[in-house]
């Protein structure tokens, strides 16, 4: 595997990088905050193309490969993890699985809107009752023998973008098969009646991201709204985590970047005992630890990548990645807080919000516990579920 980047990839990265510096990190404090990223930001991460990037161009998208898409993420998750997750959410789970499973009518309808950011995707599996036993919903959708159309009624439980986003890939129940056999997926468009969000407030981290539970009371959409095969809902679903897996690693590994350059500049500034403390060996070790925990993640989510662009298996790569970079960025962001000391753990110095949008890693799209038991059924073939 050659470690280099393209030119092209460079490119990529490099334009990510002045976004961040320009759009995003000057604002990000504000944003937590006041518990809301500025909406108009979707927009503008449409217009640089960062919503489309791996979207094949005849639907509106960039065309790039999942190395470049790694990049942007890492960019993004570096400067802030609540506007990192909108990208990974709208594109990552809602436009690649239309891409991927879509009919040509649904791929016309939402790729290109979603591409520019003139529509923004939501993802809805969880519900207050099931997580990481997702295919037990209970959201149902019921076929009307009359119009052929299907009635839904259910909730869905900590959806990111769920209150700013103009279509739901949601995941139903339409038949009486057990568990995650008789699930389907659905894009309903959030102004279809029927359908209410409320906003989850009081999140640890990612608080300036718009996370919702989603309400849906007799939501009619029509037979055509169904995506992929009817039952396959479920497979849908794990396609779609086992990519965003790599974009939740990605994140990750910016936020340890992000750890380890304010760790860096703060040792060399902060003087204590008339020397900087860069200059301590218990500091340097702290430092030592994330730089270690960067490269790693960032090693392991590039893997994923590969597989991916190489037309390769790579799900049980991306549970590795995924495990692996989220527990790295918890430790990073602490190491981090440690060497500010009592300044880390007041907001106006970057690393406080770092640790508080990295717990969230070791949660979603799996919690570190279930990536375990993902690597373990792949290597022993046995699924301790
Ligand atoms: P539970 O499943 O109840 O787990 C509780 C604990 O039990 C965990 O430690 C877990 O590891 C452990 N556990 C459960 N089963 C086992 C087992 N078999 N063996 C060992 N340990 C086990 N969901 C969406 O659908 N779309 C979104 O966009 C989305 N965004 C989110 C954003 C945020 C900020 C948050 C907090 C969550 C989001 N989620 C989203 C939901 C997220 O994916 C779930 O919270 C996650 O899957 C865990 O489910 P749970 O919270 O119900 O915990």
């Amino acid at each position: 595997m050659d470690l280099a980047l393209s030119e092209e990839q460079e490119a990529v990265r490099r334009l990510a990088e002045d976004f961040v510096a320009r759009e995003v990190t000057p604002h990000a404090t504000a944003w937590d905050r006041a518990e809301e990223v500025d909406r108009g930001i979707v927009k503008k991460l449409g217009a640089v193309g960062f919503l489309g990037l791996t979207i094949p161009e005849e639907y509106g998208g960039s065309g790039g490969d999942h190395l470049a898409y790694c990049l942007v993420t890492e960019e993004l998750g570096r400067g802030d993890s609540s506007v990192r997750g909108i990208v990974s959410v709208s594109l990552g789970l809602v436009a690649k699985t239309i891409a991927s499973w879509g009919r040509e009518e649904q791929k016309r309808e939402w790729l290109p809107r979603l591409a520019s950011g003139e529509a923004l995707g939501c993802f809805g599996l969880t519900e207050p009752g099931t997580g990481s036993d997702a295919g037990n919903l209970a959201t149902r959708a019921v076929r009307d023998g009359g119009t052929g159309d299907y009635v839904i009624n259910g909730t869905k439980m900590f959806i990111t973008n769920g209150t700013w986003a103009d279509v739901v890939l949601l995941f139903a129940r339409t038949g009486d098969a057990p568990g995650h056999k008789g699930v389907s997926a659905f894009l309903v468009p959030t102004d279809t009646p029927g359908l209410a969000r409320r906003p989850v407030h009081g999140k640890l981290g990612l608080r300036g991201q718009a996370t919702a539970e989603l309400v849906l009371e007799d939501v009619r959409v029509p037979a055509g709204a169904m995506l992929g095969p009817e039952g396959k809902g479920f497979t849908v679903a794990m396609s779609a985590l086992a990519k965003g897996r790599m974009s939740v690693a990605a994140g990750c590994v910016g936020i340890a970047q992000a750890a380890l350059d304010a760790a860096v500049r703060y040792a060399g500034e902060r003087e204590q005992f008339g020397k900087p403390i860069a200059s301590y060996q218990l500091v340097q070790e702290l430092i030592s630890d994330i730089a270690v925990d960067v490269d790693a993640a960032r090693l392991l989510t590039w893997r994923v990548a590969d597989l991916i662009d190489r037309g390769l298996d790579f799900a049980t790569a991306a549970s590795k990645a995924k495990l692996y970079a989220s527990e790295a960025a918890v430790r990073a962001a602490n190491n981090a807080l440690q060497v500010f000391g009592g300044y880390g753990y007041i907001d106006e110095y970057p690393v406080g919000k770092l640790v508080r949008d990295a717990r969230v890693m070791t949660l979603y799209e799996g919690t570190s516990q279930i990536q375990k038991l993902i690597i373990g059924r792949a290597l022993t073939g046995v699924s301790a579920f």
